[in-house]
């Protein structure tokens, strides 16, 4: 089976799927969004798309945690018109505190039957506020968690990520974009424990795709990052750098499959 491991819900949601035929994928794992960049017409509305994300970041455009409850109400709605082709991971605030954490998550993500929590996307420093999350997740069962890992993230940073997955050796922990710059050292993390997991999708350059999934074949997996990357060019470029197909077929879909239970 061949699954997408990280993409965000894109409009309109029957035209992924079209996609998702077209270039052989079984199954997306869909992460809710809070903006659609991808229904913008240019590079000008694309500039306002990316200032309101970042003021929403930010703090700066309403309350988040609406924000992200919609964004949760929107991935359900998709993931219930397509559910053989859909598994969902829900936004889920951080740095609240443990009670409004766990009804958040009991409400929006286990109510919804979603398979994890993320992506939470966090400012240098601010990796402390998971705390609550990876406490919560042990308590509903070990619910996957999944972190963007480039920009504005430092090493410092996936330190703590690694520091947290080394605390709870049950909880499955996905690092997005192979750590980014610091694709090396993360490399090594990822390889020493055991729960660390390396999402593949806006890897810096095809040479660290490849040196990375060949070094972790089992612990890669495929990612897409939709609206950002693009499905049937991620296939490729993966299938491309794979120095075999057994690689190709663990880091396609059978990690995350085991991890998910699909
Ligand atoms: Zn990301």
């Amino acid at each position: 089976m061949i699954i997408d491991g990280h993409s965000h819900l894109t409009l309109p949601v029957k035209e992924h799927i079209k996609i998702m035929d077209k270039a052989g994928v079984d199954k997306t794992v869909l992460f809710s969004t809070s903006f659609h960049p991808e229904m913008d017409k240019n590079a000008q509305e694309v500039k306002a798309s990316m200032n309101y994300l970042n003021e929403l970041l930010n703090g700066k455009k309403g309350n988040m945690t609406e924000i992200r409850k919609k964004s949760v109400q929107e991935l359900v709605k998709a993931i219930n018109l397509y559910p053989e082709r859909y598994t969902g991971f829900g936004a889920v605030p951080p740095g609240l505190d443990l009670n409004t954490t766990g009804q958040y998550i009991s409400d929006n993500i286990k109510k919804n039957h979603l398979a994890g929590m993320g992506e939470f996307t966090l400012g240098s420093g601010q990796i402390p506020l998971l705390e609550n999350i990876f406490k919560l997740s042990h308590e509903f069962g070990n619910l996957p968690i999944w972190i963007h890992g480039f920009f504005p993230l430092e090493l410092h940073d996936i330190k703590k990520i690694s520091n947290f997955a080394r605390k709870y050796p049950s909880i499955p922990v996905i690092l997005g974009h192979l750590g980014g710059i610091n694709w090396l050292e993360t490399m090594d993390m990822a390889k020493e424990i055991p729960n660390l997991f390396l999402d593949t999708s806006a890897y810096c350059s095809t040479f660290v795709l490849g040196t990375v999934v060949n070094e972790l074949p089992k612990k890669c997996i495929f990612g897409v990052d939709r609206p950002f990357g693009d499905l049937e060019l991620s296939k490729e470029a993966l299938l491309k750098v794979a120095k075999s197909k057994s690689i190709a077929s663990a880091v396609l879909g059978e990690n995350i499959a085991q991890i998910l239970k699909i």
